[in-house]
């Protein structure tokens, strides 16, 4: 019998290599030959043109807030003053005054990000006192509404803090009991100002939900350091060792030292992820020095024109270039780096059961065997396409064309 979910995608530049026929079995890659011009006979099921462009493993985008997104609404001057807590506050004064609900943008973001690529996502959703699980509801409205496009994990997030209102650490607790994939934290020192209780509740929960731990950390510095001591104190008690992620990790930044190098190795050791947003302004995480230690890196794009930052525009290609871009980077293979990062690096931060980078020069996610995650890119060479970053991508999902020309297809048609 024929198997309908077969596609051969004929004429695609695997990483920017030769021309080739990749032939996709049950969501699986099972074949990959140099591209024969003419078919005499053509297979049976669906035949894809690549018309030259590049094979890509799909974007995976390690760090989003879908809760917090305002894409697709009037754009609006931003009016939070500097400083975590002023932004917290400036948000939560205004993200239910909107054309449109939570709900819908949020699934409206993810979809456009689905269209540009990203069939993997993490997502961050909004606990505080304010919300409860209003924003956690959104974003689990949007994770069900692709759910046959993307795969997307969702960190319960006490962003205000998880001590500093009353019962925050209970909504994250029933979060978890409504089906959060994971459990976030924040700034156990800056933001809380109480370490030990901070992770000691976190940590508690995650425990006892059997979930993965994924923490911002924007405290710089000494500080930053104390925080993944403690971190790290906790992820080696509680035997999490691959389930504990870093966002951000500012501590890190920088040219390496001794000390971060010597940090850097004991997350190795423990499998502690890094997620990056690629920010400007600041130095950059030592991204050579964190491969080639084993630790997963993953990246993201934040918070989507919120109440937070006018940036964000869905395309992880974009955010590929703003990676490259923050690093300094010119050379092709430090490029391409970044996107083997935005692709298989921030799936592995995800998985980690999944293929990890082996080194900078690791360009995985094509493989025969490999799952039929991919998007097509045009481009000259890899590192073109990151500049170029031009809009005509076709993303494949389960082995299936979810996705062509920046707009998703009908259900029907993926069906
Ligand atoms: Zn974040």
């Amino acid at each position: 019998m024929e198997n309908t979910s077969d596609m051969i995608i004929r004429n695609v530049r695997p990483w920017g290599k030769a021309p080739s026929d990749v032939t996709i079995v049950d969501g699986y890659i099972a074949d990959i030959r140099p591209h024969q011009q003419a078919e005499i006979s053509p297979p049976p099921g669906t035949i894809l043109d690549g018309e030259g462009r590049i094979l890509l493993p799909s974007f995976t985008d390690s760090h989003v807030h879908l809760d917090s997104t305002r894409i697709g609404q009037p754009f609006k001057p931003h009016t939070a003053a500097p400083g975590v807590w002023n932004m917290i506050m400036n948000d939560r004064k205004n993200w239910r005054q909107e054309n449109e609900s939570a709900e819908t943008r949020a699934a409206s973001t993810l979809g456009r990000m689905i269209a540009r690529g990203a069939t993997r996502v993490r997502s961050f959703a909004q606990i505080d006192a304010d919300c409860g699980l209003e924003r956690y509801e959104a974003v689990a409205f949007a994770k069900k509404f692709h759910q046959s496009r993307a795969d997307v994990a969702i960190v319960a997030f006490p962003q205000a803090g998880l001590l500093l209102e009353d019962g925050v650490p209970s909504l994250m607790e029933e979060a978890l009991r409504n089906g959060a994939d994971e459990i976030g934290g924040i700034d156990p020192c800056g933001l809380d100002k109480d370490p030990v209780r901070h992770l000691d509740v976190l940590f508690g929960l995650a425990e006892k939900y059997q979930v993965p731990v994924d923490i911002h950390l924007h405290e710089p510095g000494d500080l930053g350091l104390f925080s993944i001591q403690l971190i790290l104190e906790r992820t080696r008690a509680l035997d999490m060792k691959g389930k504990v992620s870093l966002s951000h990790a500012f501590a890190l930044t920088g040219s390496p030292t001794e000390q971060t190098l010597k940090v850097i190795s004991e997350l190795a050791e423990l499998d502690v992820a890094i997620t990056t947003v690629a920010p400007a302004g600041r130095p950059s995480l030592p991204l050579e020095a964190l491969t080639a230690a084993g630790i997963r890196v993953g990246l993201g794009q934040d918070g989507q024109r919120d109440y937070w930052s006018p940036y964000g525009n869905c395309d992880m290609l974009d955010r590929t270039w703003q990676l490259a871009f923050t690093n300094g980077f010119r050379k092709d293979s430090l490029i391409e780096h970044c996107v083997a990062i935005a692709t298989i690096g921030g799936a592995s931060v995800i998985d980690p059961k999944g293929y990890r980078l082996a080194d900078a020069l690791d360009r995985p996610g094509l493989s025969l065997g490999d799952p039929a995650e991919l998007v097509l890119v045009a481009g000259e060479t890899v590192a073109a396409a990151v500049m170029d970053r031009f809009a005509d991508r076709t993303v494949i999902h389960q082995g299936q064309v979810i996705a062509a020309q920046g707009r998703l297809l009908e259900a029907s048609e993926t069906a």
